[in-house]
């Protein structure tokens, strides 16, 4: 099957005056898995039913393998959709529900019983073809709404937050049968959740949706990494964030005070001198196990920013130990990697915390 791409070109969409999506753009490559991610209310729905055809969009384009399907209608578009409730009818068997869109399709019969055959083998269903909806797991309903939706070999593969009605080991299984499933099949598919893990543990890329608005795109690592801004930084992953205001720069440092901490003095990275560029009031963001947690009497290691704290509280999560840290009137996050042997710091007691420059990102406040 070919392998397609969908772009969004300038989408507007209104439900009355709420602009609900602003001006998205969006280049998602064919055959690959794409994960729309924001928080409830940011438009990702919305976006994934005007891609199918549910909801129309009053400006921009869309195009699927480069032509612009925007006035075709559902089911003109020959793209799939799984539900977040799976919709499988429910007074009919397994293979009835998977047979279903090829039934509609006039398929001759023997066409649609190798089809239907495939499809179940693919989701591991085989020998489910009899049951009812209602005999079967969450899980495995879920695979008869996927093989329902594949068996009729659309060009783009939509899901609604497809694992969210699972509990937490079966997500975590699905996942990895869906991720599977979807690299045999190499069909370009887009799913919606607001889960960051879900998708940063499948999506090739994902793009991060606020108030319809889309914040970055980009892989996994890279928005963990290199966030644009503090939406997308405190959304995908844990951030620590100080603000302050500029008290001094020069060359490419500056020095940011910050209430309750005190002046600290930040080598800046080329990006970050352009975000910080003609800007007096800033975020500084850190992820917690980017931090060095030490002693406060111990000799200052120079690669750091160090500052003053006391633990207020720790947790011991076996790979880390997660403390909270305060530091001036804030309260830090800090991920101390464990070993067999190394000891903990006591609640109250003072330490001394290590930012690493590179590790840092700085927003506009
Ligand atoms: P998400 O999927 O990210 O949770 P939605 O796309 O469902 O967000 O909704 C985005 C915004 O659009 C929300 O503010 C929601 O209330 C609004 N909205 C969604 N559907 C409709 C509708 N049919 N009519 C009016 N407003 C809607």
């Amino acid at each position: 099957m070919k392998k397609v791409s969908v772009q969004c070109r300038n989408i507007r969409l209104s439900y009355g005056s709420t602009e609900v999506l602003k001006n998205v753009n969006l280049d998602i490559e064919p055959g690959e898995f794409f994960a729309l991610l924001g928080p409830s209310g940011s438009g990702k729905s919305t976006l994934l039913r005007l891609i199918a055809g549910f909801n129309r969009h009053q400006h921009g384009e869309l195009l699927v393998d480069g032509r612009d399907i925007s006035r075709q209608e559902p089911w003109d578009r020959n793209i799939g959709m799984v539900f977040q409730s799976y919709a499988l009818w429910p007074h009919l068997s397994v293979w009835d529900n998977v047979a279903f869109g090829l039934v509609e399709r006039k398929v001759d019969k023997a066409t649609l019983k190798a089809k239907v055959g495939a499809a179940l083998e693919l989701v591991g269903l085989s020998a489910y073809g009899e049951r009812r909806p209602n005999q079967l797991s969450g899980g495995q309903q879920q695979r008869v709404a996927l093989a329902r939706t594949i068996v009729i070999e659309p060009q783009v593969l939509l899901l609604d937050e497809p694992l969210s009605n699972l509990d937490k080991t079966l997500r975590v299984q699905m996942r990895q049968e869906l991720l599977a499933l979807q690299r045999r099949l190499g069909i370009t598919t887009i799913f919606v959740t607001h889960d960051q893990e879900e998708a940063m543990t499948t999506a090739d890329r994902m793009a991060v949706l606020e108030q319809g608005v889309v914040q970055q795109v980009g892989a996994p690592a890279t928005l963990y990494d290199y966030p644009v801004n503090a939406f997308v930084a405190n959304f995908v992953g844990t951030m620590n964030t100080l603000e302050g205001q500029v008290r001094s720069r020069h060359g490419d440092s500056l020095v940011l005070d910050v209430p309750g901490v005190g002046d600290l003095s930040i080598p800046l990275q080329p990006d970050m001198l352009r975000a910080s560029a003609d800007q007096q009031r800033l975020q500084l963001s850190f992820r917690p196990h980017t931090l060095k947690v030490d002693v406060a009497d111990a000799a200052p290691d120079a690669r750091y920013i160090w500052m003053p704290g006391t633990v207020e509280a720790s947790e011991f999560m076996g790979e880390f130990t997660r403390y909270r840290v305060r530091v001036g009137t804030q309260s830090l996050s800090v991920d101390q990697p464990h070993y067999a042997g190394l000891s903990k710091f006591a609640a109250g007691g003072a330490v001394n915390l290590g930012l690493e420059p590179s590790q840092m990102r700085l927003f506009a406040a």
